[in-house]
């Protein structure tokens, strides 16, 4: 028998925990087990029909070809022109490039930046995908630990406590997974004066951009002074504002150095975007319409009604989500308790007996090394919400 070996490198990458989850209670439901869902980290919606029409147009006109491996000239100039008009950032389209998704723009630019033993700063919890993609490059995670009292925020202390003459990145996400937190301005502004005088490039993930709530102001990185611009990858997609995961369309914008390395092991990696597909993100980019806002509007909707819903279980506490469509309960009250023959050690445990004794599917907390709490996305039906939330509700008493 021939064994087929498996790298050291592949066998050091977990599976996705999200996508776990996620999977379980599919197989579940297949079974015919009524389980809620919460696990999902995409929107409900369907895609919007005129970008769907776009994409079937660009088909029937024979768009199945290679395109350059950074995209099209005029999707990278679509692109631009949306970081001018929300973003108020100027770029040209030399300085930006077309992925296949946001993860494939953070996976790509990790690879560009990051050479073996640089050290890269993740305010803790971060989203599942950072810390695979940073080993993969070869880099050293070097965690900040953030107060849930500063609603998980890194602050400007923090972050120049940990910057040492090996930091090559820091990754930023607001809104940010698993929380929905955002920085304000300020705090943003505070960051980026720590970084002045050193080389250390800012990933800015901004995919929840457009999904925020409240009063909540949202500021691109790049856009807080010329020295945050010229250290900045702006990262950005489709996914989430348009609810085109599928699809997979997302973009770096920065240094026109850096995105031409990128280009380069693209060109390697995947070649280009789907043809046809780029030309719907086009169509998308160009949207002023209410289509997005009517999606923020239920998703806002939501994220009230999840959050009152989890503050009335007892010892369960649950900041109400500034953007994402993600709630992050505290749930640390409970463990150390036996429900159902099964002792709740921490989140993992938490989360495993609460699908198999109340079919009810949410995250852990731990893979975004925040073992206190658990996650529980909110793209899905205000029924399904009550429904879901109410049975955590009778399962922990
Ligand atoms: C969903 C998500 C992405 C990427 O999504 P793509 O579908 O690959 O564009 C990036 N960052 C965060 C934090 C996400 O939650």
């Amino acid at each position: 028998m021939v064994h087929m070996k498996v790298s050291k490198r592949a066998q050091a990458v977990p599976p996705s925990a999200t996508i776990a989850v996620d999977s379980k209670a599919k197989q579940m439901k297949a079974q015919g087990i009524d389980v809620i869902g919460f696990g999902a980290g995409e929107p409900d919606f369907d895609t919007p029909d005129f970008i769907k029409e776009s994409a079937i147009k660009a088909l029937k006109a024979g768009k199945v070809r290679y395109t350059p491996a950074e995209g099209t000239l005029e999707l990278r100039t679509a692109v631009a022109e949306k970081l001018k008009r929300d973003n108020h950032l100027t770029y040209t389209p030399e300085q930006v490039i077309v992925n296949i998704g946001a993860k494939h723009s953070i996976y790509a630019a990790m690879q560009a930046v990051i050479d073996p033993g640089d050290e890269v700063i993740m305010p803790c919890p971060y989203w599942v995908t950072y810390p695979e993609t940073i080993k993969l490059a070869e880099g050293t995670m070097k965690v900040v630990e953030t107060d849930p009292k500063n609603d998980f925020k890194m602050t400007a202390a923090q972050l120049k406590a940990a910057l040492t003459k090996k930091t090559a990145m820091v990754v930023l996400n607001s809104p940010n997974n698993p929380g929905g937190f955002t920085y304000t301005p300020d705090e943003l502004a505070a960051l980026a004066k720590a970084l002045e005088g050193t080389d250390v490039v800012v990933l800015s993930d901004e995919i929840y951009e457009k999904l925020i709530y409240g009063d909540t102001k949202f500021i691109s990185f790049a856009a807080l002074s010329a020295d945050a611009y010229n250290r900045t990858l702006t990262v950005n997609g489709l996914s989430k504002t348009f609810a085109m995961t599928g699809w997979r369309l997302g973009y770096t914008a920065g240094p026109a150095n850096v995105i031409k390395a990128m280009a380069r092991l693209q060109s390697h990696m995947t070649q280009n975007p789907v043809t046809f597909t780029q030309d719907a993100a086009i169509t998308a980019l160009k949207d002023t319409s209410d289509t997005v806002e009517k999606m923020r509007l239920e998703f806002e909707k939501r994220s009230k009604i999840i959050a009152g819903l989890l503050n009335a279980i007892p010892g369960v506490v649950c900041p109400r989500p500034t953007g994402a469509f993600y709630a992050f309960p505290d749930v640390s009250k409970h463990f150390g308790r036996t429900i159902g023959g099964v002792k709740i050690a921490g989140s993992m445990e938490f989360a495993q007996a609460l699908l198999e004794q109340a079919n009810v599917a949410v995250v852990p907390g731990a893979p975004f090394g925040a073992p206190n709490n658990i996650r529980l996305s909110f793209a899905c039906s205000i029924q399904n919400i009550e429904k879901g939330v109410n049975r955590i509700a009778e399962w922990l008493k």
